[in-house]
């Protein structure tokens, strides 16, 4: 029998409360079908393997190919999925010491936004762009192809647009950029604030 190492992680939302900004068909296809799939090969994958016991973070900085790409991929969603909260939520504007952080590395929180919306949108092909803190707390945005994260430079990841087709094509089509402007509308600077200081 095929034990179950790793799990999809429980959304802290309805499938449907991100709306319209993503909408509950592709939450459903997104969380429910990708990310599963992500967490079902990796379970096959790890077993018999020095893997099986490790943290996901442990994994991505250790291992290669198909381990990597899958244990990646499950860290990378579970940190998108949740960074969010409604629209009707009053956390989508950071405040205190990580907006005080963003106005000094990025000039303001308009620039910030700006050059994090460029980067996810210049970004080709498949992957990820984050705002990511390095050993000295000032924040950098990367961009990180197919399955990577931030953690393998050494960087502690604190908040992430995913821009693999499969996260807005249902409902924005080709328009990336779009997407990523509406997304400011439900992150959860409190989640991201507790990343930051964590
Ligand atoms: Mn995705």
């Amino acid at each position: 029998m095929l034990g179950i190492i790793f799990s999809l992680l429980t959304l802290p939302y309805a499938p449907n409360a991100l709306e319209p900004v993503i909408s509950r068909q592709t939450i459903d296809y997104h969380y429910g079908k990708h990310l599963q799939t992500y967490v079902d090969n990796l379970n096959k994958l790890v077993v018999g393997t020095e893997f099986e016991a490790m943290p996901l973070e442990e994994i991505v900085c250790k291992s290669q190919g198909g381990i990597f790409n899958n244990a990646g991929q499950i860290l990378n969603h579970n940190l998108y999925f949740m960074q969010f909260s409604p629209v009707a939520v009053d956390n989508h504007t950071p405040k205190g010491a990580l907006l005080d952080a963003i106005i000094r590395d990025f000039g303001s929180l308009d620039a910030f936004k700006k050059e994090f919306e460029q980067k996810g949108t210049t970004l080709f092909g498949s992957g990820w762009v984050w705002l990511s803190a390095d050993k000295d707390g000032k924040l950098v945005i990367t961009q990180e192809t197919n399955a990577s994260n931030p953690i393998t430079k050494g960087l502690k990841p604190l908040l992430t647009m995913d821009v693999w087709e499969h996260a807005y094509y249902l409902d924005y089509q080709n328009r990336r950029a779009a997407h990523l402007q509406s997304l400011w509308q439900i992150v959860n600077w409190d989640e991201i604030a507790r990343r930051y200081t964590e």
